[in-house]
């Protein structure tokens, strides 16, 4: 059985009161409210990954930073490496979220370097794929995606793929009020795993969770969930209202 999932990707929002409040708003409602097994995941700003992961982990919810960087430490200033990441508690990792990919000129050969950093590092990725408007206008959507698997992740031995989370984000969906429909979302999930299957057979295509992003809310997150392929969702903007996420985790 695949592992259902719900990541809140705080991005760069919440002082450290607000990340403290969230975090244990978030706390006590998962722990009333939520009675499936749902892997819940909250990743706030580097700043507050140590103080919300003491907080929410020994309750069963888990802690992702919002990136890493592309090399083990040295010289980089301002930038947070994995094992780093990892020392302060947190288990997961977000690695080529679009506006990494899109703001900040991320290549997917810079993003293999993550990929493979955190793997050793005990992380685990939440690998995001997605095309742009014009791509999927241009009926392009599945070559894009498929890119950037190969170019990033397909590399990885099956032993090192395992366990690595798929999180499709179409960028024209992402903070924009636009979802994609049902047909699609699923269409591509389909799709992807398909492409799991050919690379590494069966067992990993049947075992990876594949994660839906992109303005999804507690409104249309029911119907996203209930789709073959999709094992639950990388939420933005929804995640910083307590009670949204916590009614969206309770979507399956
Ligand atoms: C995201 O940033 O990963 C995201 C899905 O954002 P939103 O839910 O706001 O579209």
């Amino acid at each position: 059985m695949r592992k259902k999932i719900v990541a809140g990707n705080w991005k760069m929002n919440c002082n450290r009161e607000e990340a403290f409040s969230l975090a244990t708003e978030i706390l006590g409602m998962v722990t009333d409210e939520v009675h499936q097994p749902v892997q819940v995941i909250l990743a706030p700003p580097y700043l507050h990954l140590s103080a919300v992961a003491h907080l929410v982990s020994p309750n069963g919810i888990s802690v992702a930073a919002q990136n890493c960087a592309s090399e083990i430490s040295g010289a980089f200033t301002g930038e947070v490496s994995a094992p780093m990441i990892k020392s302060v508690g947190a288990e997961y990792v977000i690695i080529g979220h679009s506006e990494r990919r899109h703001i900040f000129n991320e290549s997917n050969e810079e993003l293999t370097k993550k990929v493979n950093l955190a793997i050793q590092s005990k992380l685990i990725p939440i690998f995001c794929i997605g095309e742009m408007l014009p791509e999927r206008e241009a009926g392009h959507q599945q070559k894009v995606v498929e890119q950037q698997l190969r170019e990033s992740v397909f590399h990885l031995s099956t032993d090192l793929f395992a366990g690595v989370i798929i999180a499709y984000e179409p960028v024209w969906a992402i903070g924009t009020g636009k979802t994609a429909s049902p047909e699609q979302a699923q269409e591509m999930h389909e799709f992807i795993r398909s492409l799991l299957k050919k690379q590494y057979g069966e067992a990993i295509s049947d075992g990876t969770s594949l994660l839906y992003g992109g303005s999804c809310n507690e409104k249309n997150a029911h119907e996203l969930f209930a789709l073959a392929d999709v094992d639950g969702g990388l939420i933005g903007g929804a995640a910083l209202k307590s009670r949204s996420f916590v009614n969206i985790i309770k979507s399956f």
